[in-house]
């Protein structure tokens, strides 16, 4: 943990350009591989680390604290890694699993859909069976995180509509293939892309289906745990950021004579800040721990996503407040930290979409439809 610490502050000096112009310093990323990212998650037996959830989730921790663009980009790739190291063939963990170990391929993970996104079981992205056994892919995927950057993805797309969830399938699609990325530019973690993809009858062979057909919405669905428990401990980070700014700034700036750090009202908003962020790491080592020991934990991942990631907004808010006008001004690192919190509670599930599914475990009632 004290190494990536130690590389994650090496790279900070780099934050301030990148996040003002947009871009990405990819040349970060082995080093980032380096130190546990994505390899942490992956088995031994398939070239990771074979780290805990709960070693990787306090990695993630650290890349929260950092910057959110990167959290991001790592949660990404852990999650294409992960679908790769549970589903792969051989032969697509040589192609795909190994090379982005190494760090010289990206990957990114595509579900959403203009018409389809809380409602991932409404995609409409079609994979028509051809008579060589290779699939044609046709459709449109929204907000795909560092589409533009990868050079493959896994597509969801159904190999019959009439199946409903049971036709979704993952398929491994490479920018050789011909789909076609557009940048949408964004408000938080804007050093990271958010893409659309258009996929117009894009052809891959047989060997590209992930793991069974048909079961491309299960597997999703449990990479999807493990990345909200990622998110969890990367707002915990960004919570974390938020009140070593706002401390810092308290000790400071001085007004009516006094450090703000005197004043009882700038008091509570910085304790605020330290009490939820340390709720929020006892919510994700806890949901860490469950998985560590075998269990699901479906719900407790859900709790800490909802738990970590409205903790992040309300962290970043008490941030600027601590700031004043000087938090909000472009550069200033509660004006950053406020931006990215604000991507916590959208993907992955919103928040409104865990606490349903919080109620149904709770209640017994699906209330999401
Ligand atoms: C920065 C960013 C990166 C992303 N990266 C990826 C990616 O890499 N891959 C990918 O596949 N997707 C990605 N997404 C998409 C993300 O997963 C979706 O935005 C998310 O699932 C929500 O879908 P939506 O935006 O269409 O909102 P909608 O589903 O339209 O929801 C709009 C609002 O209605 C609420 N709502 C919806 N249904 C219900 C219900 N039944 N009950 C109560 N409230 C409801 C939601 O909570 C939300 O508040 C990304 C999104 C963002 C912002």
């Amino acid at each position: 943990m004290q190494r990536a610490r130690a590389y994650l502050d090496s790279v900070a000096p780099l934050i301030p350009d990148a996040d003002r112009d947009r871009t990405f310093p990819m040349e970060i990323v082995p080093g980032l591989l380096d130190v546990g990212f994505v390899r942490g998650a992956i088995p031994v037996a398939d070239g990771g680390l074979g780290l805990s959830h709960l070693d990787s989730a306090l990695l993630m921790e650290e890349a929260g604290r950092c910057w959110g663009s990167i959290r991001t980009t790592a949660n990404i790739l852990t999650l294409v890694a992960e679908l790769l190291s549970m589903a792969g063939t051989d032969e697509q963990k040589q192609r795909f699993l190994q090379p982005l170990l190494a760090g010289r391929r990206l990957g990114w993970f595509a579900i959403t859909e203009p018409d389809a996104g809380s409602d991932v079981s409404a995609l409409s992205t079609r994979a028509e069976r051809r008579p060589d056994g290779s699939y044609r892919l046709t459709g449109r995927k929204a907000y795909i995180t560092n589409a533009s950057h990868g050079d493959f993805g896994i597509v969801l797309a159904t190999v019959d509509p009439d199946l409903g969830s049971r036709g979704v399938t993952a398929f491994l699609v490479e920018r050789a293939d011909g789909y076609r990325t557009l940048d949408r530019p964004h408000l938080p973690v804007r050093s990271v892309t958010c893409c659309d993809i258009e996929l117009d009858g894009v052809v891959v062979p047989a060997a590209n289906v992930l793991g069974e057909i048909g079961r491309g919405l299960s597997l999703a669905m449990r990479a999807v745990n493990a990345g909200r428990l990622n998110v969890s401990a990367g707002c915990t980070g960004l919570a974390q950021a938020a009140l070593e700014a706002a401390t810092d700034h308290t000790q400071n700036r001085h007004q009516f004579g006094r450090p703000l750090a005197g004043f009882q009202l700038v008091q509570q908003l910085v304790v605020d800040i330290a009490v939820r962020t340390r709720a929020a790491r006892q919510m994700y080592q806890s949901a860490a721990r469950l998985l560590d020991a075998g269990h699901q934990a479906r719900t407790e991942c859900s709790m800490a996503k909802y738990f970590c990631s409205e903790t992040a907004n309300a962290a970043a808010t008490s941030a600027v407040q601590v700031f004043g006008a000087a938090g909000l001004m472009d550069g200033s690192v509660p004006e950053r930290l406020f931006r990215d919190a604000r991507e916590a509670t959208i993907p992955e599930g919103t928040s409104q979409i865990q606490i349903l599914q919080i109620g149904k475990e709770l209640l017994g009632v699906s209330a999401l439809r």
